[in-house]
């Protein structure tokens, strides 16, 4: 019945390339999010419930303040989140990857930092 556990054991994305050492942007869709706070209970020191009751990423890839003083990567093509770029983001860990598969509807995907592919879920 209630049961999250209900995931498949290897929770991987099948994208082949996962590395421990990669660094990754969160990116949710509050659209879609439902406030379960499943992800913010399988990743706290990535994500949290905000105020308004639904998910958001702890780390926003250097937006505030930053100088983003290398003006090389414009961002935002492919759906990629704003922001992502080499040195950014965080390292992407075994709970990150697992929150983003026990989401129930899907809200949350990760990005390469470096070079704003997606990486999971896999589509
Ligand atoms: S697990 Fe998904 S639906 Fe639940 S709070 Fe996180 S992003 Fe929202």
């Amino acid at each position: 019945m209630s049961g999250p556990a209900d995931a498949p054991g290897a929770a991987g994305p099948a994208a082949g390339q996962r590395t421990a050492a990669e660094r990754v942007v969160v990116r949710v869709d509050r659209d879609r999010c439902i406030g379960s706070g499943m992800c913010a209970l399988t990743a706290p020191g990535s994500l949290e419930l905000g105020a308004d009751g639904l998910a958001r990423p702890l780390r926003v890839a250097a937006t505030d303040g930053g100088g983003g003083e290398d003006g090389d990567g414009g961002g935002g093509e492919d759906g990629a989140p704003a922001g992502a770029g080499p040195g950014s983001g965080e390292p992407l860990t075994e709970r990150l990857a697992e929150a983003v598969d026990y989401c129930p509807v899907e809200a949350l995907a990760l990005y390469s930092a470096g070079d704003g592919r997606r990486i999971a879920p896999a589509r």
